[in-house]
């Protein structure tokens, strides 16, 4: 890599609106509509680092994970943990082993967490979580993640649409509330979630075996408990969150691995990707990076992103992560099938593992880049104080930030007002004020980026003014 990439990266970029190029450019070939590289994507050319990482994801090894993770029968987090061949303890030892076995360079763990009576915990449990740590040059925490736990309320086959919310409790009440609950039930789980732990499995042998020197530390947790209420990625949020851990991001993954609906609707061509609002949260800025990462190097994907913090009424362990600020997503599969969740149902045999294997490729593309990248510029001071005015003639854009460690230079984004994804972005070079003169700050949306000397862009952080907190006015009697 040299740093003469950001020269023609800069050029190409400037200015043009980012809708204009990928049509002309799918016209002009006949091609089938994949989605093509913008011309102010993050790099305009792939690293050929990160090309390695996606290519080393195995569909056979994803395969093979899923299949071991469904033979535990139940990893329900009240079920069994003696056992060696069935129920949570059997499953998190083999995780545990697996991590370990990947590579030298992970630092496998189990996160416990003694966890009181509550809710869906029925009774009081020693909760766990497998971690395994890839240490990069900085300690800021890039995070993959998927639950391995997983559900049958009902504890009988089949059920269907009422195991997945709202009705079933309407229905009789919350079974899982319930002290004799079957929790040995066959809950084999294969796509809620071992569809995302065998996502975070791959990811952390690719990334572990790469040999690519990361400027953050990867994460890759297997999380117990989501099932009961996000326990198990709350307990270690709020514990990273007190020891002031610094988090660039949070890759969720939550039923990635089928695509086939319960509708009949088959799409092995997308996935959604859903984030916590407003427009300009951090969570916005990572699924918009997300995608634009996706279309350098898995362009046969698209990415469908989702303005809302997950589906209607449903959730996952990213909302442990939104809940202190922390960058987060959840990836869903385009069309699930609400037959087999949360239910003996939910076998391999409902599984596309092809399908799966493209979306752990995003998240291997996505996360290596920002992984790659500086950590996020700061566009406040440290009291908070948002660092964007008029400038000195009143009527400009004056941009400034604080540097970010090993930046090679910044980007800035700006669009209209009323647009929701940046339309415009310029290469600034390695300073921490730009002025655009006569454009409003009234009119206009702006963020910035740092950039790695090699090209890796941060998420576009931007200036946004606090909310106005009115007081109610007091009337005389
Ligand atoms: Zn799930």
């Amino acid at each position: 890599m040299s740093g003469s990439r950001l020269a023609p990266c800069a050029l190409a970029a400037t200015l043009l609106p980012f809708a204009v190029l990928p049509t002309v450019l799918s016209a002009q070939s006949g091609a089938p509509a994949t989605p093509a590289v913008r011309a102010d994507a993050i790099r305009v050319d792939a690293d050929p680092r990160v090309s390695a990482l996606v290519a080393g994801v195995s569909q056979e090894r994803l395969q093979a994970i899923v299949t071991k993770l469904a033979g535990f029968g139940t990893r329900s987090t009240l079920s069994d943990t003696v056992s060696t061949t069935r129920g949570i303890g059997a499953a998190r030892r083999w995780i545990h082993d697996q991590f370990r076995s990947f590579s030298p360079k992970l630092q496998v763990s189990y996160d416990r967490h003694p966890v009181a009576q509550h809710g869906r915990i029925t009774r009081d449990i020693d909760l766990v979580n497998v971690v395994a740590i890839l240490p990069g040059r900085t300690p800021r925490r890039v995070y993959i993640t998927g639950h391995y736990d997983t559900v049958n309320p009902r504890g009988t086959a089949g059920a269907g649409v009422n195991n997945t919310g709202g009705a079933a409790r309407a229905a009789g009440g919350d079974a899982q509330m319930r002290p004799d609950m079957n929790h040995d039930a066959d809950a084999p789980g294969a796509n809620d979630d071992g569809s995302g732990t065998a996502l975070t499995m791959e990811l952390a042998r690719v990334f572990a075996t790469s040999g690519v020197d990361f400027d953050a530390t990867l994460v890759f947790v297997t999380w117990a408990g989501e099932e009961q209420g996000l326990v198990g990625s709350m307990a270690h949020a709020q514990t990273i969150a007190a020891a002031k851990t610094e988090v660039t991001a949070n890759f969720n993954n939550d039923i990635v691995g089928s695509s086939l609906g319960g509708n009949g609707i088959i799409d092995a061509e997308s996935v959604r990707i859903y984030s916590l609002g407003p427009e300009d949260s951090p969570h916005r800025s990572l699924a918009r990076y997300i995608q634009r990462v996706a279309g350098l190097y898995v362009p046969s994907h698209t990415i469908r992103l989702m303005a809302r913090e997950d589906r209607f009424g449903r959730g996952s362990d990213h909302s442990s992560f939104t809940a202190f600020d922390f960058p987060a997503v959840v990836f869903r599969e385009a069309n699930e099938n609400y037959n087999r969740q949360h239910n003996s149902e939910d076998k391999v045999e409902g599984m596309d593992f092809r399908y799966l294997a493209q979306n752990a490729r995003v998240n291997a593309a996505a996360a290596a880049s920002i992984a790659l990248a500086p950590p996020v510029p700061q566009v406040t001071t440290d009291r908070g104080v948002v660092t964007l005015s008029r400038g000195l003639t009143g009527y400009d854009a004056a941009l400034q930030w604080q540097p970010s460690a090993g930046a090679a230079g910044y980007r800035v984004y700006w669009r209209p007002a009323w647009s929701n994804d940046w339309e415009k972005s310029q290469y600034v070079g390695h300073v921490t004020r730009f002025t655009f003169p006569d454009v409003s700050i009234d009119d206009h949306v702006f963020g910035v980026a740092a950039v790695s000397a090699d090209g890796h862009e941060s998420l576009v952080n931007a200036y946004v003014s606090p909310v106005r907190r009115m007081q109610p006015v007091p009337l005389r009697k």
